[in-house]
């Protein structure tokens, strides 16, 4: 494939911040775009947090951090984006809200820039449903923290061109990712067999046997990377109850699926998590 130079990125949260990075310290340009200006500000200062850590850690030279944030632009508008190659969304987990952008991305992009949606759980097919080059548009499922972690679900959904989504698979992969291709489904593979993960643990919780702390720690000396609550705290739990909502419709309100109280509580309540200060283990 013609080769990926300039990136953009829209939405300048938890997981657009760091697929910049990760474009950028692949030697991407990338212009990262986001409705709210001080996202992207707050965003570019916690990246560069990022890289002085690494940098402090030994991970990663001086000079290779400056080069990354010399990559890394702020985008006042979306017109910004108009000369990427590869235009990756990761707003909002509205339908309406991503239809809305895209058709915004067709109208300022070139009719060749390939559109790609970071949604979690959403059909691929119904955000790019209103395109008119619907051959150029994918999902690029990265999940968190995006410049670490390898997996790139790469939702194909038809009429994407084929070719092009092999070429992707085969870009991201020399770019250190492992990038697979999966069908259009409600969560694709890995958020799906992730429900029963954090369903039984909020299952423990709402029966008030144990505390999310509790639940957490036995996970983690389990051998896990992080229990069910950290994890919740770290994805968000407002992404979490949105990916949870769209898979128990799709699959009809199957009991697999169930969407418990204390999910949408936290939700209700503001605790994101991360994000917003506090979650189920989060108390910053
Ligand atoms: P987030 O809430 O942290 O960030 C979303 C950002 O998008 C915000 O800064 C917001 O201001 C901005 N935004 C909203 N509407 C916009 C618009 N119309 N134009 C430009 N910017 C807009 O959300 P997130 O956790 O980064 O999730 C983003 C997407 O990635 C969602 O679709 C989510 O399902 C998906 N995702 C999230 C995770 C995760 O672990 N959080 C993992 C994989 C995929």
């Amino acid at each position: 494939m013609a080769e990926l130079n300039k990136i953009g990125v829209v939405g300048a949260g938890v997981m657009g911040r760091n697929i910049a990075l990760f474009f950028a310290q692949t030697g991407h340009q990338v212009q990262l775009f986001d409705v709210h200006q001080d996202a992207v500000t707050s965003a570019l200062d916690a990246v560069g947090q990022t890289l002085t850590r690494a940098v402090d850690k030994g991970r990663v030279s001086a000079d290779d951090a400056a080069a990354t944030k010399a990559r890394l632009n702020a985008a006042s508008k979306l017109a910004d984006l108009a000369d990427c190659d590869l235009v990756i969304e990761a707003i909002v987990e509205r339908l309406d809200v991503k239809q809305t952008l895209f058709a915004q991305l067709e109208e300022v992009c070139g009719s060749e820039a390939l559109l790609a949606t970071n949604t979690s759980s959403l059909s691929v097919a119904d955000i790019f449903a209103n395109l008119t080059h619907k051959d150029r548009a994918l999902g690029l499922h990265f999940f968190n923290p995006a410049h670490i972690m390898k997996l790139v679900e790469v939702i194909t959904a038809p009429p994407v061109s084929q070719i092009r989504c092999d070429d992707l698979v085969i870009y991201l992969n020399q770019i250190g990712k492992t990038a697979i291709k999966v069908k259009d489904s409600p969560g694709f593979i890995v958020n799906r067999c992730a429900r029963p993960f954090y369903g039984e643990a909020l299952a423990i919780l709402e029966e008030g046997d144990f505390s999310a702390h509790q639940i957490d720690a036995a996970m983690r000396a389990q051998g896990f990377r992080m229990g069910p609550f950290e994890l919740i705290d770290l994805v968000g739990a407002d992404i979490n109850l949105a990916a949870s909502e769209t898979m128990a419709e799709a699959f009809d309100h199957h009991p697999r699926y169930y969407v418990f109280n204390q999910l949408k509580q936290q939700v209700e309540q503001g605790n994101l998590g991360g994000k917003s200060g506090k979650g189920f283990v989060t108390d910053e």
